[in-house]
């Protein structure tokens, strides 16, 4: 995926029916492998890189999008594939999803 950020959120697992926080690696933010917990504000971090990388675009002025995410059962060790949702620039948590066709995908909440 590149550079991406980390998103850390319990999910029940589809495949395993654990429940765990599972780390999701998305586009969200200044992109340098931050760690986010939900309630986080994920929006105008100071970045640590000479050139930094926001994604999901960094024209967005909207506060509350979702952005895919990728993570994997800490027990079964499945891909599981989410929604990583930001509501008024705070990260309040995920949705799991099938697969999506384009990892790149996001969109305003
Ligand atoms: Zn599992």
């Amino acid at each position: 995926m590149g550079r991406y950020n980390e998103f850390i959120a319990p999910v029940k697992c589809p495949a395993c029916g654990g429940a765990d926080d599972v780390m999701f690696q998305a586009l969200i933010g200044v992109l340098q492998l931050d760690e986010f917990r939900v309630g986080d504000g994920v929006l105008h971090r100071p970045s640590t890189m000479r050139r930094p990388q926001v994604g999901p675009t960094v024209t967005l002025t909207h506060d509350s999008f979702w952005a895919r995410g990728l993570g994997e059962c800490p027990r079964c060790h499945v891909d599981l594939w989410a929604k990583v949702l930001v509501q008024e620039g705070r990260f309040v948590g995920v949705e799991l999803t099938e697969e999506p066709a384009d990892m790149y995908d996001w969109g305003y909440l």
